[in-house]
């Protein structure tokens, strides 16, 4: 029944490939895999108790660290901000370069790589591997038991470096190897070395076909002039097995080897036209540059181009950085990186804000005067200890106390919000004045140097 809706998947085998893209691959996902497993032990010095881990999420205590930014709950802006960045950024690499984020960096593909890379070591190259699992014998099962064993090692280091991000990443790995993790902990390098397992072990271009929703609308950041991963159809065919010494005078330079078809690790034949499941990981460019190679005719039958180049063929029509969709997406994302910024160099490191009760809205004092309560929550960003003076701006007839203590002396420990209760007293006359017994209150928090100074309006209601 299903498979009347579903298509059967189609084990593929994919075989290595010697070439320059290849070579870049590698050389990228070692700097992926290392920029992953090693920022969490990256250490950065800041001021006071703070944390001296470089990148840390620290749930604990709701915030988080990149280096010199520091993110409180209430600043979940930026998070938003870097969303914005991360999207218009592929945007903007899409549109020139085609899919070159599936290709080369996103993790599916550093993971299955590397997965691969395993399944090649332990079971051998395409043809090994196809034989291998028609027999059924004990070899047969070693192989593959070296195989699983070692994709369960990648994903539970993967598991173990995720969760890394969340806690003083060296001490630990110390807890680890003494045996003490928390089941919260074991719970989540579980969890994700199970997905990491699945996903790069089996799941593999399915999770780029299927699941990956960028697959589905990356043609709507193409042009004609976006670099995508072409068959030069006109130089290709037609095609045909080679003939011993043929001169290819009279027919198409594509030898129908099917090597661009082998090494292909979504299993796509590129000769088909450019379809959506192609990750442009530029694979079958070196396959197919190898055989020309071999055969003394000119690499690039396969290669990176544009439709504007491939169907004009007009050797001096060179690819254009400049073009309207990508200074469109040039400018939004120098606009929202440089209100990014902006922000974070002018990041106030005293934030305050004021909450009115609710319950009783007011008090009418015996001498008939209005009174109204609210706490006052300041933020100190910094990683000292500070003092924080309160008062009242305007009007000037508002009389300011303090529920428990001094007003000139609000402490709060660093990194910290301090919560006061205060009442805001104003004569009734000047209640009597305002609009429907309502007024601004202008509230003014001033650090223990008197450089730091933060004003708040608040809602004074007298009727
Ligand atoms: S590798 Fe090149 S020559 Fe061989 S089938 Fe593919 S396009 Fe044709
Ligand atoms: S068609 Fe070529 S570029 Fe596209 S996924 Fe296959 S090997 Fe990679």
């Amino acid at each position: 029944m299903l498979e009347n809706v579903f298509a059967a998947r189609k084990r593929l085998y994919p075989q290595s490939v010697k070439g320059r893209f290849r070579r870049l691959k590698w050389m990228l996902n070692t700097f992926f895999l290392s920029v992953f497993f090693g920022l969490p032990f990256i250490r950065f010095e800041r001021a006071g108790d703070a944390p001296d881990q470089a990148v840390l999420i620290d749930f604990t205590h709701s915030k988080a660290y990149f280096f010199f930014i520091e993110i409180w709950p209430q600043e979940v802006y930026y998070l938003a901000g870097i969303l914005i960045i991360a999207a218009v950024a592929l945007f903007f690499v899409t549109s020139l370069f085609g899919r070159i984020w599936c290709g080369y960096a996103c993790f599916q593909t550093v993971w299955t790589d590397v997965f691969v890379g395993f399944e090649r070591l332990f079971q051998g190259d395409r043809n090994n591997r196809i034989l291998l699992d028609r027999r059924k014998n004990f070899e047969k099962f070693w192989r593959k038991f070296l195989t699983h064993t070692s994709w369960i090692i990648v994903s539970l280091l993967t598991g173990w470096g995720f969760e890394c991000y969340f806690g003083d990443a060296i001490l630990f790995t110390k807890n680890i190897f003494h045996g003490e993790i928390d089941a919260s902990s074991l719970g989540w390098i579980l969890g994700i070395a199970a997905s990491t397992y699945v996903m790069s072990g089996f799941a593999r271009e399915q999770v780029c076909t299927y699941m990956c929703p960028y697959s589905r609308f990356q043609s709507a950041m193409f042009d004609k002039n976006t670099l995508i991963i072409t068959y030069d159809e006109k130089r290709g065919e037609t095609r045909g097995k080679m003939a011993h010494g043929e001169d290819f005078k009279n027919r198409g330079h594509c030898i129908d080897c099917k090597q661009c078809v082998v090494v292909c690790p979504v299993g796509i034949d590129i000769r088909n036209g450019l379809q959506m499941e192609c990750i442009a990981c530029g694979l079958c460019i070196d396959a197919c540059d190898n055989v020309m190679e071999k055969i003394g005719l000119p690499k690039g039958l396969i290669r990176y181009d544009t439709m504007d180049h491939l169907l004009n063929s007009i050797p001096e029509k060179k690819f254009k950085i400049l073009k309207p969709r990508t200074f469109l997406y040039g400018t939004i994302l120098t606009l929202v990186c440089g209100i990014m910024l902006r922000n974070l160099i002018l990041k106030p490191t005293l934030e305050i804000s004021a909450i009115p009760d609710r319950n009783p809205i007011f008090v009418t004092l015996s001498d008939g005067s209005i009174r109204n309560g609210y706490t006052i929550k300041i933020s100190n960003k910094t990683h000292e200890r500070k003092t924080f003076g309160l008062k009242i701006s305007t009007p000037s007839e508002a009389i300011l106390k303090l529920q428990n203590g001094d007003l000139t002396a609000l402490e709060v420990a660093p990194d910290d919000v301090g919560n006061f209760k205060v009442f805001a007293i104003l004569p009734k006359d000047l209640v009597a004045k305002s609009d429907e017994g309502r007024g601004l209150l202008e509230f003014v928090v001033t650090d223990e140097s008197g450089k730091g100074e933060q004003n708040i309006q608040a809602v004074f209601i007298g009727k």
